[in-house]
């Protein structure tokens, strides 16, 4: 390809198109998901079966945070095992996906309110990779991580998320990955981890988050420390419950919503996830 050939296939790079990619959050629950055929990495892949084939991916992943936010910049970004005391075979995984610069670049010049830093260190951690190999098995798609600021608060990343926006339009699949409820203290398991049960207040508070979201009710959910005592119990720390936070901030006037993988698990945790079309 010539000088100018490969200089304008870069400008048309993330063009606007007329459609607009849908919107995930995904509830990753267990690492083992990746490797396992289960009801919850099946409904991964149906979910990705129904959705245009996105020209790249960004996952805003519980299991990244920093201090200001990054976004992955590495052409060949590594599978980090970020977990401990599962079978070899998990560790052996990988998700050899290419990475965007990009599409980091894209992101860093979208975001105007703060300082988007072009990370070369981290790579596809779990709450990315264990989905994305259920969803996209072939891995022929660039994905990007984009980090949890620790230091901010839930308003703050809703509102980060809002700028965003522009990327659906531009083939990018964004996705949330975590848990809404996910709470170690209260684990109780009931045979194996993925098994359902719920305490009372975790099937409380799974209603009241799909209730909430579905009423696009976003102050009860920036706010849901104070929403109940179930919502608060459901997250003790922040991080996994935030990437939800950019899903429902990206949803338009008459999009809508589906659940899927509505469950709790092992007492305290749900794999209850989002689609917003
Ligand atoms: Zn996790």
């Amino acid at each position: 390809m010539t000088t100018l050939g490969s200089f304008q296939s870069f400008a048309n790079e993330w063009k606007e198109q007329d459609e607009k990619m849908p919107v995930l959050f995904v509830g990753h629950g267990s690492p083992m998901n990746a490797i396992e055929d289960n009801e919850y990495s099946r409904g991964w892949k149906h979910t990705a079966a129904t959705l245009p084939k996105p020209k790249a991916i960004l996952v805003v992943s519980a299991h990244w945070e920093t201090q200001g936010t990054y976004v992955t910049a590495m052409d060949k970004p590594r599978t980090i095992h970020d977990f401990g005391g599962f079978p070899k075979e998990l560790f052996d995984a990988q998700y050899p996906a290419d990475g965007s610069k990009q599409l980091a670049e894209e992101t860093k010049k979208t975001v105007t309110t703060t300082p988007i830093g072009l990370d070369e260190s981290w790579g596809l951690d779990h709450g990315a990779w264990s989905i994305l190999k259920q969803m996209y098995p072939d891995a022929n798609i660039p994905v990007i991580q984009f980090s949890l600021d620790h230091s901010k608060a839930a308003q703050y990343h809703y509102d980060l998320a809002k700028e965003l926006q522009s990327l659906r339009k531009k083939g990018v699949l964004i996705i949330g990955s975590g848990n809404m409820v996910h709470n170690f203290r209260y684990l109780e398991l009931k045979g194996d981890f993925n098994q359902h049960f719920g305490h009372d207040w975790a099937l409380e508070a799974n209603e009241s988050f799909k209730k909430l979201i579905t009423e696009n009710d976003y102050k009860s959910l920036i706010d849901y420390k104070n929403y109940s005592k179930a919502l608060n119990l459901s997250a003790p720390t922040p991080e996994h419950y935030l990437p939800m936070l950019y899903a429902i901030a990206l949803r338009e006037k008459n999009e809508k919503v589906e659940f899927f993988n509505d469950a709790l698990v092992a007492g305290s945790f749900s794999m209850t996830s989002v689609k917003i079309s």
